[in-house]
């Protein structure tokens, strides 16, 4: 068939929850059958988000490829099941380079290289690449940012110019919004909204759909004022009221008929009844009752959660399977190297130290991982977690405190943790690490075997520096088991303590590979650990059939 478009443009205001209203509508496609895939299109300058500070971006998703990517494309993924490719995920900076580079190369030949028609051509062509590379029948594309941004133009533009290169019945458009609330007159005002889509109707698109985005219920008439005024047909207005629980976003879009009436506008007919019992249970699993364990997070971005957003949604998922609520305990590790902030960490029953860069809060880490392996706690290293373990217990078994990573010491007597090999002569920052799917090879009787019931796993990796296998005798003699390695047994990808209820870092980012309804493997085991050492036993409701159904 011929590939189908869906566009997503925002309104008013950012992070209204574009990126999941994309992941959604694409679960519904899905669920009546279509292959689906979703594209970001981020205005930003960057080559991609690599290179930037989880404080400006969120987290860096990892692609199988070893894309780094906008944290929306985790979204994608986990709300679609799909594994997404490099191109969906495309930037201003990477459409730039394309076109100077071609530029340059003489390609042009002569002509005036200019943002219409050259730079939104190679945009279009970018769209144009995600259905090859993934198959997907139905292509949704999200546009980062609020129409009226000047850096979207291009974007927009190329958007507008799709219409007539694919046709109407082949590209839809849906402008998500927000209806701010006025507390004095106790009222939700649409004239943004019918601003934004005046805005977006000045460049040439007119919204098949108006998602409206809102804190409280949104009434029918002002459903009917957004349709006058905006001139989408009413059952084309879409009120979605915030929700503590992402998951239930699929769902109310299926109630509000958006799935049917896409299909509609695009002149599918749906190949299959959407079975949303899955999600149904999930949903509920999510809102009954539960008994909360608590789990310490110590990082450095702590402030902004959207940092660690694939570790939050891959302890989520563990936690639903094994029906228990886990309340994150945001710890910020230099404040631990100050002496404040342990009471966190003591009052948990588990610990995370997630992935990171650059020498600030290491040592509140390491104190942490130290913490973990005296008093039994159960702790998880995830790539930086991994490493700092190691140091950690480096410090105690080499009786030297200067053991260390030579990412933060350069002239540390005991380099544990290296520059790889491969790393070493690499002078560009950008897109240059160990990225992407790497086979890994379980040892048996291991925490890491027993947990995955698998010998041969691949894992998404983000990182330049790893285990010095000058070190992998002493420490082991001391008490470290490499459980998880490069198949050609050269690498380090997963290291455990014995004699400990559970202390297991990855070298890899296995939150990248969790689903709410197939959790990893390893957070599993992670979070059985923390129950036990609460005492308390897994109370799933319901999994066993979820699980059963997945594809
Ligand atoms: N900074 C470390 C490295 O580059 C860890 C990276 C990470 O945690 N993703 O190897």
């Amino acid at each position: 068939m011929t590939t189908k478009y869906i566009f997503l443009t925002g309104g008013v205001v950012s992070s209204v929850g574009k990126g999941v209203t994309a992941a959604a509508i694409g679960r519904l496609l899905k669920e009546r059958g279509f292959q689906v895939s979703v594209q970001k299109l981020d205005p930003y300058l960057n080559v991609d988000p690599g290179t930037m500070s989880p404080y400006q971006h969120g987290e860096v998703f990892v692609l199988d490829d070893g894309a780094e990517t906008d944290l929306d494309l985790g979204h994608y993924e986990r709300f679609i099941d799909i594994s997404l490719s490099r191109v969906c995920n495309v930037t201003t900076g990477q459409v730039y380079a394309e076109v100077i580079s071609k530029e340059r190369r003489g390609d042009y030949l002569g002509g005036t290289i200019q943002v219409i028609p050259h730079i939104t051509n190679e945009i279009k062509r970018r769209i144009g690449l995600v259905s090859k590379a993934t198959g997907a029948e139905i292509v949704l594309v999200e546009i980062g940012g609020t129409v009226g941004d000047i850096e979207s133009l291009p974007f927009l533009e190329a958007l507008r110019q799709m219409r007539s290169d694919v046709g109407r019945e082949n590209s839809l458009y849906i402008h998500v919004t927000w209806l701010p609330y006025i507390g004095a007159t106790g009222e939700l005002k649409t004239k943004p909204t019918q601003h934004s889509v005046r805005e977006l109707r000045s460049i040439g698109i007119s919204p098949d759909m108006i998602v409206a985005r809102s804190d409280f219920m949104v009434d029918e008439e002002l459903m009917d004022k957004i349709a006058l005024f905006c001139d989408v047909e009413k059952r084309a207005v879409v009120p979605m009221v915030t929700t503590k629980v992402l998951y239930e976003v699929p769902m109310m879009l299926e109630k509000a008929r958006v799935g049917e009436y896409l299909l509609e506008r695009m002149g599918l007919t749906a190949r299959q009844e959407p079975d949303w019992s899955l999600w149904e249970k999930l949903v509920a699993e999510i809102r009954r009752e539960k008994p909360t364990v608590k789990v310490a997070l110590v990082g450095k971005y702590v402030e902004l959660h959207d940092a660690y957003m694939s570790v939050r949604e891959a302890v989520k998922h563990a936690a639903l399977a094994l029906g228990v609520e886990v309340e994150i305990v945001w710890v910020h590790s230099s404040e631990l190297e100050k002496g404040r902030g342990w009471e966190s960490v003591h009052s948990s029953d588990g610990i995370i130290v997630p992935g990171g860069f650059g020498s600030r809060g290491i040592e509140g880490k390491i104190l942490t991982a130290r913490y973990a392996r005296e008093n039994k706690v159960p702790y998880f290293g995830l790539c930086l977690g991994m490493q700092l373990m190691v140091i950690e217990f480096s410090r105690y078994a080499l009786g030297n405190e200067e053991a260390n990573s030579t990412e933060f010491d350069r002239s540390t007597p005991y380099p544990v943790i290296d520059l790889m090999p491969d790393q070493r002569d690499i002078a560009d920052m950008g897109g240059t690490m160990r990225l992407g799917l790497y086979p890994c090879q379980l040892q048996p009787n291991t925490l890491a075997a027993k947990a995955y019931q698998q010998d041969l796993v691949k894992e998404r990796h983000r990182h330049r520096f790893e285990f010095n296998n000058a070190y992998r005798k002493v420490l082991e003699d001391a008490g470290m088991r490499y459980s998880g390695l490069s198949p050609d047994g050269r690498l380090v990808e997963i290291a455990e303590m014995e004699e400990h209820p559970f202390m297991l870092g990855t070298q890899f980012h296995p939150e990248f590979l969790s689903r709410p309804n197939r959790p990893h493997p390893l957070f599993l085991a992670f979070l059985e650990a923390v129950l036990k050492r609460t005492g308390l036993l897994p109370q799933p409701a319901n999994i066993e059939s979820v699980e059963a159904k997945i594809e």
